[in-house]
């Protein structure tokens, strides 16, 4: 028996990386899946984002666990686009119970040097798409009085990144959101909860610009953002993270064993936010 036995849960940005962990661990554990995500490039970021092939990718492997995945090509920026992909989840699943509005993107630039443009996509895609996608099955699990929401958020939901000013405000803004969705959505019986990542391995995390941060200078390794990732990390033989640290997560706080809580954001980042400056010996066996 699965934790989500007979449920429904509909995950932006669930072709890849962190998206499709969740989509797979909600197969897993005994639920239908909708995805929603882009295949062609709508915003300006240094990585590649999702493509047809990673959508099929996810296809598959939900299929593969007998489960049924709806794969919708939808920019969370689009309420009407996610309306019908509500609409279309409702039609052939019968009902929606969970949302992870895991979406998002990520750019680096001194905040006095962001353009106009990289400000708007960023707010667009990572707080007002999740407003959207939230806005998108509220109807539906109000009237059904039951349902949960998982937004993810970030350590820099927390704490501030270096040169990434509209990513953080962004990231703390959906924990303002979860908060407050939690509270009208509570007598509805609806829970709302967010994820605080720290450093996960995803496409979003593997690029130069990516490498450069972590190895704490210009022309950066893979090795040496792994490298940084012990120092990120507090816990022991602990370096940048899986992508099913999170789907491990929002399983938890989308089944039975969280029905008390709402509310509440989760980092799930091996003790990062506790480092009291840096983690001047990290212990790696
Ligand atoms: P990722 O780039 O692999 O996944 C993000 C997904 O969102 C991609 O499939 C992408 O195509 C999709 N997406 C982007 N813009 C979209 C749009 N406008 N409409 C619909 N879909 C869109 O990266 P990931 O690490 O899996 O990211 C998942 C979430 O985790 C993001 O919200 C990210 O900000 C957050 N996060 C990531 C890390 C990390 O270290 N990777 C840390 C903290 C938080």
């Amino acid at each position: 028996m699965g934790l989500l036995d007979g449920k429904v849960a509909l995950i932006t940005g669930g072709s890849r990386g962190q998206g499709r962990a969740h989509a797979v661990t909600c197969a897993r554990e005994g639920a239908d899946v909708i995805i929603v995500d882009i295949t062609k490039p709508t915003t300006d970021v240094p990585y590649t984002l999702a493509t047809a092939e990673d959508h099929a990718e996810t296809v598959r492997q939900v299929e593969a666990l007998d489960r049924r995945i709806i794969a919708a090509d939808a920019d969370v920026r689009d309420q009407a686009a996610l309306d019908a992909a509500v609409a279309r989840g409702v039609a052939e699943f019968g009902h929606i119970d969970i949302l992870i509005a895991n979406a998002g993107i990520w750019t680096q630039a001194p905040f006095w040097e962001l353009t106009d443009q990289q400000w708007d996509e960023m707010i667009g895609v990572n707080l007002t798409g999740v407003w959207k996608s939230a806005k998108a099955v509220a109807p539906h699990m109000i009237e059904r009085k039951s349902g949960s929401i998982v937004i993810t958020s970030s350590a820099n939901g927390i704490e501030p990144g270096q040169n990434y000013a509209h990513y953080v405000s962004a990231k703390h803004g959906v924990i303002g959101l979860m908060k407050n969705i939690a509270l009208e959505l509570a007598p509805y019986g609806i829970r709302c909860n967010s994820i605080n990542p720290g450093a996960i391995r995803t496409p979003m995390t593997d690029h130069q610009g990516a490498w450069d941060m972590f190895a704490g200078h210009e022309g950066g390794t893979e090795a040496e953002m792994i490298e940084g990732g012990y120092h990120y990390a507090l816990l022991r033989n602990t370096t940048w993270l899986e992508p099913q640290a999170i789907a491990d997560t929002a399983l938890y706080l989308n089944s039975h064993l969280a029905a008390n809580v709402t509310g509440v954001t989760i980092p799930v980042d091996a003790g990062h936010l506790l480092i009291p400056g840096v983690n001047a010996n990290p212990v790696r066996e």
